[in-house]
């Protein structure tokens, strides 16, 4: 950065630099990012509380960048979103996500539901609900082995829009998932509004369900026995310690989400994970 001269330099505004010139590069490079396959989806883990077997997992993007190494998704996602490179990644994954779904079948590994996580914005978009028919078409895959995670926060956003969308999808047989449950402003209001299949908890309700304080404790058994009184299926995101994973098989909760089991992980490592089938 040039000092021009003065030197009242001022580190706050020079760090306030390097991340709007990041920013500008990262979205710079955004663009080829796709078309050079920096992209890669890791995928972790969704284990059954019950018996430790592994009965799907989210697939989550990465980004390899040749300068700045792995850049997290809450870093590039919400630019993307800006400059509505979010369509293309979208439709990268979907595409990723079906033809990885053929090749696991095609080579003999057992075929889990694999969710992905979908940006409001493309649900705004046309053409969505088309190229996700068209992909489970394409690869011969059931709609049942794919689910979509959808932010409940981002709900609010365009209610009508993303309602629709969500429920075109579901004619197909996909799986909604209200993801981050339980932080947005209006979770009943949602269970209400319409039919979801799968609720995660967010992962700070799970952080301190063994903690002395029992509020978070209550709030989770709470969430899971609605949960079970209208027939939507529980994740709990988050899960670290064996305590809290405890916690959550003893009052049933369906499937287990966390570092406990698993971190996201590359391809190859999920492979070996899927092989063994079991994570206890
Ligand atoms: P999310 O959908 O809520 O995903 C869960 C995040 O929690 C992931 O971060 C995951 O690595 C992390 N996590 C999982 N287990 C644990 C745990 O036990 N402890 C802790 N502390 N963290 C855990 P990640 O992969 O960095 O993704 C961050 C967010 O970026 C995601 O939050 C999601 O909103 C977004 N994202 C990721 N992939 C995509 C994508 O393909 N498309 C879109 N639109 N958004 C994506
Ligand atoms: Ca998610
Ligand atoms: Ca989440
Ligand atoms: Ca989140």
């Amino acid at each position: 950065a040039k000092q021009q001269g003065s030197n009242n330099y001022q580190f706050y505004s020079f760090s306030r630099d390097i991340s709007s010139y990041k920013k500008f590069l990262l979205e710079k490079d955004m663009r080829r990012a796709i078309v050079n396959e920096e992209f890669e989806l890791y995928y972790q883990p969704q284990v059954e509380a019950a018996t430790g077997k592994i009965k799907g997992a989210e697939a989550l993007i990465r980004w390899n960048h040749r300068d700045w190494g792995m850049v997290p998704p809450n870093e590039f996602i919400p630019l993307a979103e800006e400059n509505h490179l979010i369509h293309h990644i979208s439709d990268w994954v979907i595409r990723k996500t079906c033809a990885q779904l053929w090749r696991w079948r095609e080579t003999g590994y057992p075929v889990i539901p694999i969710s992905i996580n979908l940006s409001p914005i493309r649900l705004l978009k046309r053409g969505l609900v088309e190229l996700v028919e068209g992909q489970l078409a394409l690869y011969r895959i059931p709609a049942s082995m794919l689910e979509i995670e959808i932010t409940e926060s981002s709900l609010l956003k365009n209610e009508i829009g993303v309602l629709k969308t969500l429920e075109e999808l579901r004619k197909l047989g996909i799986k909604i998932a209200i993801d981050d449950f339980g932080t947005g402003y209006a979770s009943l209001n949602y269970l209400h509004e319409f039919e979801a299949d799968i609720i995660k908890i967010d992962q700070i309700f799970i952080q301190n369900i063994t903690s002395a304080n029992k509020k978070d404790a209550a709030i989770v058994s709470a969430v899971m026995h609605l949960a079970k009184e209208i027939g939507m299926q529980i994740v709990a995101e988050g899960v670290e310690e064996k305590a809290q994973y405890e916690f959550l098989k003893e009052r049933n909760c369906d499937l287990i989400q966390g570092y406990y089991f698993s971190k996201p992980v590359p391809l190859p490592v999920f492979e070996e994970l899927l092989h063994d089938g079991y994570l206890i």
